[in-house]
């Protein structure tokens, strides 16, 4: 996975896109000539597609992340889960021209509400499943909070993955792969970008997309 030993790699992920933010976020990557990671729902707004294309052509990497994320819809059977799978697969594979094999479930494999009610085994045999399929499936190490509300101050977020990015011993994760969301409500992560990229440079991480 790592040839240089003394490199450190960051992998900035988005969910739940596409978003009216998407163009935003686009531009700040460009700007800092980074490239990043979308885990993509169906759009809820059909012109947002073009965010998916752009997203693709400009070099960031496309993921699965379910078409509709409903848990009460995908998380019923693992029939309903494929089928939801497949539906976004076929929408990537028409918008970018590719094939997806990333993926990224909604709450995550660890997420207690499915543990719960579909047992800890149900996200653990669909990976095994998708693995099987030659899908990686990746959670994250690096939450910036974004999900815990709308409109947290942009400089909470960037403390949040100064914060995070470190393990309990104080050594910087590697690699760090942060969560973010490009939703219409996460203005506030649009605004905290930049300073998540500059502190991510300024620690020396290189930047890549997952595949
Ligand atoms: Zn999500």
């Amino acid at each position: 996975m790592n040839s240089n030993p003394t490199e450190k790699i960051v992998y900035l992920t988005f969910d739940d896109g596409p978003s009216k933010n998407t163009e935003l976020i686009l531009d700040i990557l460009k700007d800092n000539d980074v490239h990043a990671t979308f885990f993509i729902i169906s759009p809820y707004i059909e012109p947002h597609i073009k965010f998916v294309e752009r997203a693709y052509k400009e070099g960031n990497a496309i993921g699965n992340h379910t078409a509709d994320h409903e848990f009460q819809h995908i998380y019923t059977s693992e029939e309903a889960f494929f089928n939801n799978f497949e539906k976004q697969q076929k929408f990537i594979k028409e918008t970018t021209g590719s094939d997806c094999t990333i993926f990224r479930f909604p709450g995550g494999s660890h997420n207690t509400i499915v543990a719960n009610s579909r047992g800890k085994d149900f996200t653990k045999n669909i990976t095994k499943k998708l693995n099987e399929q030659g899908i990686n499936v990746y959670d994250w190490n690096v939450d910036s909070g974004d999900a815990k509300g709308n409109n947290i101050p942009a400089e909470t977020l960037i403390q949040n993955v100064a914060k995070n990015i470190k393990d309990k011993e104080g050594n910087y994760k590697n690699p760090a792969i942060i969560l973010m969301h490009d939703c219409m409500t996460k203005t506030t992560t649009v605004e905290a970008l930049p300073g998540i990229i500059k502190l991510l440079k300024n620690e020396g991480y290189t930047f890549r997309t997952l595949k």
